[in-house]
């Protein structure tokens, strides 16, 4: 029986306000997993004003210790409810239940709490001046939530993201209306119901599902919005860029990219290969930080194809809920066909597919990891983001040659590199043009690091201090005495 999801608003669960719903399918199997309320820019406007008051009624003047204290709260729930998320997520998503269990679930867990220990740690500041006007004075800041936050959530990560972006909004003291994607709505229409029971006061989080360009882009427009938290597509978030041209709003736009992992010659190959795969097919390659520009030394090239191909052609590919399955489904049959239509590409193209050549059975949304092997750097399948399980291996002959194509692409969120020689490591991360470059292991993500790109992969920053203040603004307070 599919589920019946409704809007969150004020606390309350209600249907969109037309009665309409659309179906969210499930990717393993193709069956309907879901019927979603259908929201529109009455439902948006029910859930802004319920932020809004509880913005100026509660929220903003809760002492900062009990806010931290709801965060621990809603924490300790998702560990309680850790096994019914890892089920919806991979329902939902068709991502393999480990990825789930190591990953999702955890970094969730972890992000509540680091933001939570953040909530009674923002202090103003006090500044030594001349004085003015010939009297002395006392100077002080206070830091203040900006008010109501719209954040827009994508579906490759439902949960962890929008708790990456949720924790540091109330730890600072803002209200919430949280727009999840039409693709991975189920996860957090659950977390609603733990927000509820952790006794977080009506009105401060509240979400509306819905399609992008209508409900999303009535959040983002609606003038008691104060500020927007974007994760998405670099083409949706320039349109936001757009629509929020000429309101002042600040913005963060955490959007796609490209990222390279370089192999030089002196890399520890075992370990680098275990990695590389990480990389590139962690959640079926569907992550903004998806290794899919393998490159590498020539005079290691052909030992690491060989590698890279038989670890690629001997993944497990199937059902994401059966515990021996590495990887799931794509997240819809439209993705499939995106996906399909780049290794389409590749072929006609000539470009040398080294593994992938392998039907994957089941009516689910399967896609069979796959890698070419190329010299182009400038090529479709090593410039642009296909987001699915599909690499390029290129060779490059120095360590210039390496940076300069790493360098090469409109997106700049994150790289890795694998090399023995540490102080090389160092020199060369430098010249990599992303928000993050991870050496011998592949993009650790933690609550602690900033996670944000240049470039068209976004502007500002998820996690760490820099998401708090995101939410807040200085005020400056001048005390003649
Ligand atoms: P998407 O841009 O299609 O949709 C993201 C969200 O925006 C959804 O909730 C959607 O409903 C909403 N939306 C669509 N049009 C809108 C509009 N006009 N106004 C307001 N909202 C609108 O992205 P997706 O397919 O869900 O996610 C995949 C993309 O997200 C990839 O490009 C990936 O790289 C990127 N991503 C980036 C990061 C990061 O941290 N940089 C993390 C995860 C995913």
């Amino acid at each position: 029986m599919s589920l019946q999801l409704n809007n969150f608003i004020n606390g309350q669960f209600v249907p969109a306000s037309s009665g309409k719903v659309f179906e969210k399918l499930e990717p393993a199997t193709g069956d309907i997993l879901a019927s979603v309320a259908m929201s529109e820019s009455v439902d948006v406007d029910l859930a802004v004003q319920a932020a809004d008051a509880a913005f100026s009624a509660t929220w903003r003047d809760t002492p900062a210790v009990a806010r931290g204290q709801y965060l621990q709260r809603l924490a300790d729930l998702i560990e309680r409810d850790a096994t019914i998320f890892v089920d919806l997520l991979s329902r939902e998503q068709g991502r393999a239940l480990i990825e789930m269990k190591m990953m999702d679930v955890p970094m969730s867990v972890d992000t509540l709490r680091y933001f939570g220990g953040w909530a009674d740690k923002l202090e103003g500041r006090t500044i030594p001046t001349a004085g003015n006007m010939g009297r002395p004075t006392l100077n002080y800041t206070e830091l203040e939530p900006v008010g109501v936050v719209a954040q827009i959530i994508p579906w490759n990560a439902p949960l962890m993201i929008c708790l990456w972006k949720l924790a540091p909004a109330l730890a600072a003291g803002c209200t919430v209306v949280i727009k999840p994607s039409e693709d991975a709505p189920v996860a957090l229409t659950h977390l609603m119901t733990l927000v509820k029971e952790a006794g977080i006061p009506e009105g401060v989080v509240n979400l509306v599902h819905g399609i992008g360009p209508t409900a999303g882009r009535a959040l983002v427009a609606h003038p008691r919005v104060a500020k927007v938290s974007f994760t998405g597509s670099t083409e949706v978030g320039r349109s936001i860029a757009r629509d929020l041209a000429g309101t002042f709003k600040p913005v963060t736009l955490e959007l796609g990219g490209k990222a390279a992992q370089i192999l030089l010659a002196d890399a520890d190959i075992p370990r680098a290969i275990n990695g590389l795969m990480m990389g590139l097919y962690a959640n079926q390659g569907q992550t903004c930080a998806a290794g899919s520009r393998i490159l590498v030394h020539r005079s290691v090239a052909t030992v690491v194809a060989e590698q890279l191909a038989a670890a690629s052609n001997s993944i497990c590919v199937g059902d994401p809920r059966d515990p021996e399955t590495q990887m799931g489904a794509l997240i819809s049959a439209r993705h499939k066909a995106r996906v399909q239509s780049y290794i389409d590409q590749g072929l006609r193209e000539g470009t040398k597919r080294i593994a992938g050549d392998r039907p994957v059975s089941g009516k689910g949304f399967f896609v069979a990891p796959t890698i070419f092997l190329s010299d182009d750097a400038n090529g479709t399948l090593a410039q642009e983001e296909i987001f699915g399980p599909v690499g390029v291996i290129v060779p490059f002959d120095d360590d210039a040659e390496a940076i300069r194509i790493a360098n090469s692409t409109r997106y700049g969120l994150s790289a890795s590199l694998w090399t023995q020689d540490l102080a090389k490591a160092h020199t060369l991360a430098r010249q990599i043009d992303v928000g993050a470059v991870a050496i011998n292991c592949w993009s650790p993500l933690d609550p602690r690091l900033a996670w944000g790109g240049h470039k068209d992969s976004g502007i500002g920053h998820d996690l760490s201090r820099h998401a708090v203040q995101a939410y807040l603004r200085e005020k400056t307070v001048t005390i003649a005495l």
